[in-house]
C-alpha cells in the first residue's frame, strides 16, 4: 500500500486534525506516493530504532514522539533530529507519528492508561469544544431512510454511546428547475412542490467529507439542500487527559504502590495531599501538567502525569496527590497500542512492535 492509503487508515483510527496545535503528527518523512509494505511501531525514533527497522527489513517508522517538533532550519547532524532524518533518508525509512491525536481520542493512551489501573466510569478530563457540527438536509420523504443511513454510515450522528441519531420533520419543499436540467421530479421551468423530510444529525469535523459524500451519493436530487452548523457544544469523546474511578479505593502508598508496579516506575515524586484514601483518578500520559487544575476542580483525589515542575507541586500539596510517574514510563504502552489499533483495522500490512527501550532517562540508586 501507498505512504497515503496508511496514512488515511490512521486518520480513521486517530484523526490527525485532533492532534494540538503545537504537535507535528503526520507524514513527517516520506513521499505520500511511495508504496510501503512494513511498519515498525515505536515510541520514539532513536538512531537505534532506525537500526532496527533496518535489520527487521521495515520500510516505515510509525512513532507516538514525533522527531521533528520544531522548524528544522539546517542540516549538519549537530542535533538528534538532524542526525536521525540523516540517517532515516539515507536509508529510505519513512516516518509518521501519531502524537497528540492519538493522546486525544476515547480510546488512546490515556485510556490505555485508565484500564492498566483499572478504572471505572471513565471520561475524557478536558473534552474539546467546536469539533461537532451540524447537518441538514432536505430530501424527498420517501428516500429520507436511503439518505439517513447512508449518513449514519458515514460516522454521523453519534452522540455519546448512542449511534443512529437524527431529528426527523415532514415539510413541504418548492423548486422550479431550469433549462438544461434533469430534475428528479417536476418539470422544467415549472414551480414544483415536493413533500420532504429535513433530517438533522450531528457529526464529528473530521468526518465531513465522508459524510457530505455519502449524503450527496444517497439522494436523489441534481442539487442537493443542505446547510453546515458549526456548534459549541463540548464533544466529550475527545480531549486530553481522563478521569475514572479505583474498584477499591487505596490509601496513598498503595496507591503509589500500584502506579509504581503497573508502570514499572523506579521513582514516583508527588505532592502530599490530607487524603485518606484515594478513589477518583485523574491522569494525562506524557506532560499533562497543564491539566492539574482541572483535575482538582473536577474532584480527583491524585493525578498521574509526567514531567512535573517543581513549583507545581506547591500549587497541588493539599488538595490533590500529583504524581509524577515518568514521561517514558506513563506512554510505554502507547506502542502496544498503536500496534493493537493498526493491525484491528488494515490486515494486508505487516507490522511490528519495536523492542528497544527508548527512554533517554537513566536512574541511579544507592541502594
Ligand atoms: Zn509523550
Amino acid at each position: 500500500m501507498t505512504i497515503k492509503e496508511l496514512l488515511s487508515n490512521l486518520n480513521e483510527l486517530a484523526p490527525f486534525e485532533l492532534q494540538q496545535e503545537s504537535d507535528n503528527s503526520g507524514l513527517l518523512l516520506g513521499e505520500p506516493q511511495k508504496k510501503v509494505s512494513k511498519g515498525l511501531i515505536t515510541l520514539d525514533v532513536t538512531e537505534e530504532v532506525l537500526d532496527e527497522a533496518i535489520e527487521k527489513k521495515c520500510d516505515i517508522i510509525i512513532s507516538h514522539h514525533p522527531f521533528i517538533k520544531d522548524g528544522l532550519k539546517k542540516i549538519t547532524g549537530a542535533g538528534f533530529a538532524e542526525r536521525v532524518l540523516v540517517k532515516a533518508i539515507k536509508n529510505d525509512l519513512a516516518v509518521i507519528s501519531l502524537h497528540t491525536n492519538l493522546d486525544n481520542i476515547y480510546a488512546g493512551v490515556n485510556r490505555k492508561m485508565c484500564d492498566l489501573i483499572g478504572l471505572d466510569d471513565i471520561k475524557i478530563l478536558d473534552p474539546v469544544r467546536g469539533k461537532l457540527k451540524k447537518l441538514v438536509v432536505f430530501c424527498p420523504s420517501d428516500h429520507a431512510d436511503k439518505v439517513r443511513m447512508a449518513i449514519f454510515k458515514a460516522g454521523g450522528g453519534k452522540i455519546g454511546d448512542y449511534d443512529w441519531c437524527s431529528y426527523n420533520i415532514e415539510g413541504k419543499g418548492s423548486f422550479r428547475a431550469g433549462e438544461g436540467t434533469s430534475p428528479f421530479v417536476g418539470k422544467v421551468n415549472e414551480l414544483h412542490f415536493e413533500k420532504e423530510a429535513r433530517i438533522e444529525v450531528i457529526y464529528p469535523s473530521y468526518v465531513e467529507k465522508q459524510v457530505l459524500d455519502a449524503m450527496i451519493k444517497a439522494h436523489p436530487y441534481e442539487e442537493v439542500a443542505y446547510d453546515l452548523y458549526p456548534l459549541d457544544n463540548v464533544f466529550d469523546r475527545v480531549g486530553a487527559g481522563m478521569i475514572g474511578n479505583l474498584k477499591t479505593p487505596l490509601v496513598i502508598e498503595d496507591f503509589l504502590s500500584l502506579l509504581e508496579k503497573k508502570f514499572k516506575t523506579s521513582i514516583i515524586r508527588y505532592s502530599s495531599a490530607s487524603k485518606e484514601k484515594i478513589s477518583v483518578v485523574a491522569l494525562c500520559g506524557g506532560s499533562g501538567s497543564f491539566l492539574l487544575e482541572k483535575a482538582i476542580s473536577a474532584g480527583a483525589d491524585a493525578f498521574v502525569t509526567a514531567d512535573v515542575k517543581y513549583h507545581l507541586f506547591f500549587d497541588a500539596t493539599g488538595k490533590i496527590v500529583l504524581a509524577d510517574i515518568g514521561h517514558f514510563e506513563s506512554e510505554q504502552f502507547a506502542k502496544d497500542l498503536i500496534f493493537e489499533m493498526v493491525s484491528k483495522k488494515i490486515s494486508n500490512f505487516a507490522f511490528q512492535i519495536s523492542e528497544i527501550n527508548s527512554n533517554p532517562v537513566k536512574y541511579f540508586r544507592t541502594k
